[in-house]
């Protein structure tokens, strides 16, 4: 067949040097397999498995436990393996290269003081990924003529315009083989400030969630826009302080905050701005039927500062934000011991082997719009 190529290109005068050298030049070809949670674009996921061939761009979810091999086959002119050849393999950071995301004394750096060296140790440990780690199967061919590299999911999506991603490269004489593996939740939104609809954010650096989040919020904050008689001063819209970044991962100063199933929002008190528990204008019953609300769109854990109906968790530091939470077992993906906890008292949380996507994408119920959605009168 080669011959028959050869003695056609000849007869059309094309018989370069540089195409009879391709004729006898290996080739060196790839295939990615991937073993975790999938997301699509509409926000939804699933655990599954994935083969490329040749991938050149692909996606972890931010998910410890995630399984990702890239096999690279050296092959001679006739299609036999190549035994023994050295293969170079490198990485480095491609996208969302600053320290402060790739660097662990600098990530460390965006965490509250207390909890700096518990973040550089599971930097350390491995648990808390700056960058996709990476184990070489060998450093020349197999008998098959392949090598293998394991890929493993990391923690630095970001919330720039492009994903965190790293650069691999495979290399074997003059061949190469690039993989760009990116770091993210895909089909997050971002939430659009409208308080003339009832909803707006306040003070957000990452703005995204899932999409199903965003539509029952912004259905609330419609129903509140819409409720009548509001005591004096109290605004018409519910105020987001506190989302995920645009592609989930870590988001420092929170633990928290990673798929886009978690938000911070404001409690409800007579005048706009700023409220916090003990503050004269914090009103405890419109606060009260804004925590009943969030219970009925499924709610799994709300932490704040004052003891309401509902909320799961009361913490001092709670005082002008409540924490809710959509998804199961909101912790940490970075856990070691299950006697560790976090500076707000909560487990660390092994996720690896989690295969249940309700605890990385948010379970929300269709807002059930009746008379007393929001039951402002004080109950006797
Ligand atoms: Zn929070």
């Amino acid at each position: 067949m080669k011959a028959q190529i050869a003695l056609f290109s000849a007869a059309l005068g094309l018989c370069s040097p540089t195409f009879a050298h391709t004729l006898n030049t290996p080739t060196f070809a790839s295939q990615f397999y991937y073993d975790g949670l999938i997301m699509t674009l509409d926000g939804k996921g699933y655990f599954g498995q994935q083969w490329i061939e040749n991938a050149t761009d692909v996606t972890l979810f931010p998910k410890n436990g995630n399984t990702a091999l890239w096999t690279l086959t050296l092959t001679n002119a006739l299609g036999q393996p190549v035994v023994g050849a050295p293969v170079e393999i490198s990485a480095a950071p491609l996208t969302l290269t600053a320290p402060q995301w790739r660097e662990p004394n600098d990530m460390a750096a965006r965490f509250s003081r207390s909890v700096r060296t518990k973040i550089l140790t599971r930097i350390e440990q491995g648990l808390f990924r700056l960058k996709a780690p990476f184990e070489v199967s060998s450093p020349v061919t197999d008998a098959r003529g392949q090598i293998t590299v394991s890929i493993r999911n990391f923690h630095s999506c970001g919330n720039d315009s492009l994903p965190g991603s790293d650069r691999f490269i495979a290399r074997v004489g003059s061949l190469q083989q690039t993989l760009k593996v990116k770091c993210a939740v895909t089909g997050l939104v971002p939430i659009p400030d409208a308080p003339a609809q009832g909803l707006t954010t306040a003070g957000l650096v990452g703005r995204h969630l899932h999409p199903n989040l965003l539509a029952a919020l912004q259905n609330l904050g419609r129903a509140w826009h819409a409720q009548p008689d509001k005591p004096a001063g109290m605004p018409d819209h519910l105020t987001i302080t506190g989302a995920t970044m645009r592609w989930g991962g870590i988001n420092p100063p929170h633990f928290t905050h990673k798929f886009g199933g978690t938000i911070d929002i404001r409690p409800l008190g007579t005048q706009s701005g700023p409220i916090s528990v003990g503050d004269a204008a914090y009103d405890r019953q419109a606060t009260q039927s804004l925590v009943d609300a969030l219970i009925q769109l499924g709610a799994t854990q709300i932490i704040f500062a004052d003891n309401l109906t509902g909320v799961t968790q009361v913490k001092a530091n709670h005082k002008n934000h409540l924490h809710v939470s959509f998804l199961s077992e909101p912790l940490e993906p970075w856990d070691h011991h299950d006697s560790d906890l976090d500076d707000e008292g909560l487990h660390w949380h092994n996720y690896d082997g989690i295969y249940d996507t309700r605890y990385f994408i948010p379970t929300v119920n269709q807002l059930k719009l009746n008379a007393d959605l929001f039951n402002l009168k004080q109950q006797k």
